[in-house]
């Protein structure tokens, strides 16, 4: 009878446990699929100077191929109006994106009331983690500045070539070795770096693995243009900051890449320029997935500062372009919003669309870093 009974009672309590516990574990199940922990230690940033979503089309459109960036599992849209203008310049786009600050056109890392903040390169590196650049401009241009120095004035670059020296930057590759060398205060900044630690190169090396510290200015101004620049693609850039950033990476890193000339293409109403620069940045797009796609831990973004050139793609005959003609209806930057590419590890949090000032604090916040 006690048997019997005990038997009753533990059939019932199961009764009452059982939907319960089931419940529970379903519940287990749906909460881990959506609140999955992600761990980002790697990020590659990376921007089209004045690539809209026209620019990528177009270059699809010219190519034949889908360009490496369509092939993100996340697309959003920003937002790219400065604290004083509804169109930006580089400067102020630059910053809202490197620091989180809408500022004044024309300013370098600094908010609009003119105290300098710190980038997403500043707060990855107190971290504890890699930080670098590579362009395809003078490093001393508005988009990498952004990331590097603060200045009230993007035109200051022997100024803004000296924050370079200050900056926990690790790994430096572009043009623009006059400002580093050719100043007005005499200073030798190049060996200033060395003393540094920095190993200085005029051209990029075949691998940058096992470089702690690197330093590669390719040309005294500006690069060449891709379809002229024989001594560096964007893709092997790209490539060699990972190398250098990833062989001695405890934490992981932050490299921002920028394919720079896309805005001049775009100022100069150029479309021939505009698909190579175009190509040269995809291409390094498709290096930076790569590297994603074997290190799990690895966050790739792909936007713009701005528009550039209000480009539009109308009817036309033109055999290159497959009867669509590349309209630019400025010569100048526009207002309208650009698109957000992600890939890998936290690429869920860029869907949608919102400002751009937005992409740091979701950068941050994947990669599990304070901003102050
Ligand atoms: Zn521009």
């Amino acid at each position: 009878m006690k048997t019997k009974l005990s038997f009753a009672l533990l059939f019932l309590a199961l009764m009452a446990v059982l939907p319960a516990q089931s419940q529970r574990r379903a519940k287990g199940v749906v909460s881990q699929a959506v609140e999955k922990p992600v761990v980002v230690n790697n990020v590659i940033f990376m921007i089209g100077d004045g690539m809209g979503l026209a620019q990528a089309h177009a270059l699809q459109l010219a190519t034949g191929e889908m360009p490496a960036m369509f092939k993100a599992p996340v697309i959003g849209l920003i937002s790219t109006d400065s604290y004083t203008h509804k169109i930006t310049d580089s400067g102020a786009g630059g910053t809202a994106l490197a620091t989180g600050y809408k500022t004044r056109n024309g300013m370098i890392g600094m908010g609009p009331d003119s105290t300098a903040v710190p980038s997403l390169l500043d707060i990855f590196a107190r971290d504890g983690r890699r930080t670098g650049v590579a362009v395809t401009c003078d490093v001393t241009h508005a988009t990498p500045a952004d990331f590097v120095a603060k200045n009230i004035s993007r035109k200051n670059e022997q100024e803004i070539a000296a924050d370079f020296v200050k900056s926990p930057v690790d790994v430096v590759i572009g043009g623009g070795l006059y400002n580093f060398t050719r100043r007005k205060d005499g200073r030798n900044l190049v060996s200033e770096m060395k003393d540094n630690g920095f190993a200085f190169f005029e051209s990029l090396p075949k691998s940058g693995k096992g470089f702690n510290k690197l330093l590669v200015l390719t040309d005294t101004a500006h690069p060449a243009p891709a379809a002229k620049r024989t001594n560096y693609t964007l893709a092997e850039a790209t490539r060699v900051a990972i190398e250098a950033l990833d062989s001695r990476n405890d934490k992981g890193f932050f490299l921002m890449v920028e394919g720079s000339q896309i805005d001049w293409a775009g100022h100069n109403n150029d479309s021939t320029y505009l698909i190579n620069e175009m190509i040269d940045f995809d291409k390094a797009v498709g290096v930076a997935v790569a590297f994603a796609e074997k290190n799990p831990g690895t966050l790739v973004v792909v936007t713009a500062d701005h528009e550039t050139g209000g480009l539009t793609l109308i009817h036309g005959q033109n055999k290159r372009n497959k009867g669509v003609k590349f309209h630019f209806s400025s010569d100048d930057h526009s207002g309208v919003i650009v698109p957000v590419y992600a890939f890998g590890a936290g690429a869920s949090q860029f869907s949608g669309v919102y400002d751009n000032t937005d992409i740091f604090k979701k950068i941050l916040k994947v990669a599990a870093l304070d901003p102050k």
